[in-house]
């Protein structure tokens, strides 16, 4: 992905957007947007810098009747003149020493806002930010840089790949929640092989492949406790239970080595596997 680069010829690259409400104002409480509170520390000084460069608006999402109440404020602070913007097709403000108070989001080189994510053209990066910032947990979904691997000897793997496992069994517990990539050893489990459950599950059509020796899925890990008798017929007893969801399989697997413990992707199986990951949304739908 690109990021567009600033063109200082055009006019969407000129000028310096700034918000109203605790960018430029603090105030405590909103009061039906009656307060206008007094100019945060360093904020008219830095106004009247950045007016002294380029050309300014300010953006507010108060009602527009508001406006002319936001640059009288200005007015007062900055000393400079102040518009209200009632021009529905403006696009570009270019005038200098002169503020503009608008509620659209006009061409700029860049906003100043207290609740704006900088967009850096990576969007796992951005997605990861916002959901932190909004208070939600991270989907798991994405990529981060951050996923620990699991390695899992087949046919377990391939049982938890078609559905039916949704608890792995470790002698040691995790505190790790969220994304976790499964990848299959190379060796095959014994026990694996001769459990009913796993045959019963890999005898169905569509059965997913004893894939060895790769990277082979995205999950989630949501849960980890020790066994209380509980998470039966695949939860064993005597073992943590690391319950796994949100299995998404890769179409292609990803050759590595495997490692005990939760690893870490080398660069390059990273960069493979968020190539992968549209594939891997693909065959979510087929599971
Ligand atoms: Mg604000």
């Amino acid at each position: 992905m690109t990021v567009i680069a600033l063109n200082p010829d055009s006019p969407a690259s000129h000028a310096v957007g700034v918000d109203y409400d605790q960018t430029l104002a603090d105030h405590p409480e909103w009061r039906g947007g009656q307060v206008y509170g007094q100019p945060l520390p360093g904020a008219i000084a830095a106004l009247r810098t950045l007016l002294d460069k380029r050309a300014v608006f300010v953006f507010t999402a108060r009602h527009p009747r508001t406006h002319h109440d936001v640059a009288r404020w200005l007015e007062h602070h900055v000393g400079c003149r102040t518009s209200v913007d009632t021009d529905p097709d403006r696009a570009y403000w270019l005038e200098r020493h002169h503020l503009l108070v608008t509620n659209k989001k006009l061409g700029a080189a860049l906003y100043v806002d207290d609740r704006s994510l900088t967009f850096t053209g990576d969007w796992d990066t951005a997605l990861a930010e916002a959901l932190r910032r909004i208070g939600e947990p991270p989907d798991p979904s994405a990529l981060g840089t951050a996923a620990p691997a699991l390695t899992i000897r087949q046919p377990w793997l391939a049982a938890i790949l078609a559905g039916d496992k949704r608890v792995e069994n470790r002698s040691w517990p995790t505190k790790h929640r969220g994304l976790v990539v499964l990848h299959a050893a190379r060796a095959l489990a014994r026990d694996g092989q001769a459990d009913p459950l796993v045959r019963a599950a890999l005898a169905r059509p569509g059965a997913p492949a004893l894939t060895t020796g790769a990277i082979v899925a995205t999950a989630s890990i949501t849960d980890c406790h020790r066994d209380t008798g509980c998470c039966r017929p695949w939860g064993l007893p005597g073992l943590w239970h690391w319950t796994i969801e949100e299995v998404h399989a890769l179409a292609d697997p990803i050759p590595a080595a495997g490692r005990l413990g939760l690893w870490r992707l080398d660069p390059g199986q990273h960069a493979l596997l968020h190539r992968h990951r549209a594939t891997a949304r693909t065959a979510l739908a087929d599971l």
